[in-house]
Order: C-alpha cells, then sequence, then structure tokens
C-alpha cells in the first residue's frame, strides 16, 4: 500500500497494489510537485491528480503522458518496479557511467555493507520488519552495484584495445 511521502523517500517505499497506486506514489512521491509535472505535461493539476487517484475512476491519461511522466520521475521507479513485480522481476536502477575500476571497488563496499546489515539484524536472533526492509534496501545496493559493472565491462568491450 502507499506510504507518507516522507516514508516512501526515507527507504520505506510504497508496496502498490494496484498500477494505479504505483503511479499515485510514482507522481506524488518524487522529487518533482504534482503541479510542476502537470504544467510540463501541458495539462491541469487536477486532470493529473484524478489521473493517478487509487481511488478514482477518472480516465487514465494518454500513453504520451505517462512516457513522459516517467521521464519527469527519476528519483522514483514505481511504476516500473511494478509492472516488473507482475512477471516476477525485480527493476535494479543503475548508476551513470563508471569505469570498470570503480565498479569494481563499489561492489565489494556494497557488498560489505549488505553483510554488515545482515550481521547486524540476527545478532539478536530476530529479524524485524524493519530489519528486513533495512537489509533489502542493501542487497538492492548490492545487486545493482553489480549490474553497474557488468555494464562498464560490456562498454569497454565494445570500445575494444585503446
Ligand atoms: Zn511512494
Amino acid at each position: 500500500m502507499t506510504q507518507s511521502p516522507k516514508q516512501c523517500r526515507a527507504g520505506h517505499s510504497c508496496q502498490p497494489r494496484t498500477l494505479r497506486e504505483a503511479w499515485y506514489c510514482q507522481i506524488h512521491h518524487s522529487a518533482m510537485r504534482l503541479d510542476e509535472i502537470a504544467r510540463f505535461l501541458g495539462i491541469k493539476a487536477s486532470t493529473l491528480a484524478d489521473a493517478v487517484n487509487p481511488d478514482g475512476d477518472g480516465s487514465m491519461l494518454a500513453a504520451s503522458h505517462h512516457e513522459r511522466a516517467l521521464e519527469l520521475t527519476p528519483d522514483n521507479h514505481a511504476v516500473a518496479r511494478y509492472v516488473a513485480g507482475l512477471g516476477g522481476a525485480v527493476v535494479f536502477i543503475l548508476p551513470a557511467e563508471v569505469t570498470i575500476d570503480e565498479s569494481t571497488a563499489k561492489v565489494v563496499k556494497e557488498f560489505g555493507e549488505m553483510l554488515t546489515k545482515h550481521a547486524e539484524a540476527r545478532a539478536d536472533k530476530v529479524m524485524t520488519r524493519l530489519e528486513a526492509a533495512a537489509f533489502r534496501v542493501e542487497a538492492e545496493q548490492s545487486i545493482a552495484a553489480t549490474m553497474a559493472l557488468v555494464h562498464a565491462a560490456e562498454r569497454e568491450a565494445e570500445l575494444g584495445p585503446q
């Protein structure tokens, strides 16, 4: 279900149960305000609010508006995560272009942080919901760092020998 913007942005992100809830999160819980997004889309703020209201029966936006809205909220990927989840997939956000050496160092760092978080959570032999959520954040960062290394390696391979 959806959380407050503060909770969502602090790492306890919303768990949308419907595409509308995912859109609600993406539009209401991103860095850009709803009225700013609406202005960039060239529509009324109330139209956008109706379109992403999980309880509403307003018409959905045009596909072109949805595509543009996704570009305007790069800090929130609720819709992509929701759609991927329908197929049992998980979305990882890759960092901006980094070199293989930078990526390798980050993989080691993130993996260490993930294990540390796990050890902290297990210290009292009880895994709470909060601890599990914090562990997930670290685990996703670790996997994202690994995927960034894969991309850096593939980019370098395309460049060929210098
Ligand atoms: Zn949210």
